[in-house]
């Protein structure tokens, strides 16, 4: 509240020292780089692909078990979806990504999606992109904070010489939440973040003088100063809560009904969501029981983005392979409770709920 008076107080509303002061505090928290806000999680992505010069006639490789802004950002950049299929955590393939790098033309980006929280495979796709002259850019959405054995989200720019690019969302509902809409990118230079600088401003470079076609995508004074006040130091309080809330989930579930999910890197995984398969034929079955006892539960996400009658009306979607692995977790996935002020009572009351299930 005290961010919010001081801002109001201010008079200044947009793109002032608060969205310059959460930039370096964000570029800081994640290890490297350098942070531009923006409006949203989506036009981070969009951003992020018209700084490295992909539109209109250019390919972009991506997964199709996502939130549907991910394929939306490239589609607004004017570039092509390409799908492919994903691995046992739902992330991003790399088998699967060198198929398509190695079978389409033209893929100039590759954006693998941290689902659930989980780290994608940064080492694998990130040569696998650059071997074949793309970008690699994160959909950062789901895992600010998050870690695959040390590797750090966003943190992919000192860890590796390429050069790749996170994008974040600020939601309300992602793992660090604004009180409205917001995103951010992480960029590895001065250069591409003075271009991001400017995309997000009309394409202005100085005042009144304007040199690329930009965008409306600023980040509030409003959002960057609670960010940057109260919710960004709280987020490794946040994060641990969820690890820890995840870890009793992963030790008091034990039903040979639900197949638990761990994640690549289970301690480091950012547990934005805790998705669990059952099998899909009795899937409705286990949410209508859930909700029935008061547990709600959610499902990330029931149809594939490929799948979309928005993506078929634009023409025949060019998809690598037969997307088994994301068709499996569409028909058999199912999210369950955790929120970093859930109580010890009421994980235990949805582990036991969970425990009963078919029983
Ligand atoms: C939330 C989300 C987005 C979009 O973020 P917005 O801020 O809502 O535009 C993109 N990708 C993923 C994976 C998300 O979860």
């Amino acid at each position: 509240m005290a961010a919010v008076e001081q801002v109001g107080a201010s008079g200044w509303y947009i793109l002032g020292q608060e969205v310059a002061a959460f930039e370096e505090d964000l570029a800081r928290y994640c290890g490297s780089g350098f942070a531009v806000g923006c409006g949203n999680g989506m036009d981070a992505l969009e951003i992020a692909l018209r700084i490295s010069g992909i539109g209109p006639g250019d390919r972009v490789l991506t997964t199709p078990l996502s939130a549907f802004p991910t394929t939306l950002g490239i589609l607004r950049a004017g570039a092509e979806p390409v799908f492919c299929d994903v691995d046992d955590h739902g992330l991003m393939d790399p088998a699967a990504a060198e198929f398509a790098l190695q079978t389409i033309d033209g893929i100039r980006a590759v954006i693998p999606v941290h689902l659930y929280g989980n780290l994608a495979d940064l080492d694998a796709l990130g040569t696998l992109a650059h071997s074949a002259g793309a970008v690699l850019i994160e959909d950062a959405a789901q895992a600010i904070g998050a870690q695959r054995f040390g590797a750090q989200v966003g943190g992919a720019t000192v860890q590796h010489p390429q050069k790749n690019i996170a994008c974040f969302s600020f939601y309300p509902t992602k793992n660090l939440g604004a009180v409205g809409d917001g995103g951010a990118l992480i960029l590895p230079d001065e250069l591409s973040a003075r271009a991001a600088r400017a995309i997000r401003n009309y394409g202005q470079t100085t005042r009144y003088v304007h040199d690329v076609i930009g965008m409306n995508s600023r980040l509030d004074e409003l959002h960057a100063s609670t960010m940057r006040k109260a919710f960004l130091p709280r987020l490794d309080f946040w994060l641990a809560r969820r690890r820890s809330i995840a870890r009793r989930y992963l030790n008091g579930i034990t039903t040979k009904h639900i197949t638990l999910l761990p994640g690549p890197d289970s301690q480091g995984g950012g547990w934005h969501l805790f998705p669990v398969l059952v099998e899909a034929a009795r899937r409705d079955d286990f949410l209508a029981y859930l909700e029935a006892n008061g547990v709600q539960a959610g499902v990330h996400y029931p149809i594939l983005i490929s799948e979309q009658k928005a993506i078929r009306d634009c023409g025949v979607p060019r998809i690598v392979g037969d997307l088994a692995h994301a068709r499996h977790f569409c028909e058999s996935e199912v999210s369950l409770p955790i929120h970093p002020y859930l109580r010890d009572d009421e994980i235990d009351y949805i582990i036991q709920t969970v425990q009963k299930w078919g029983a």
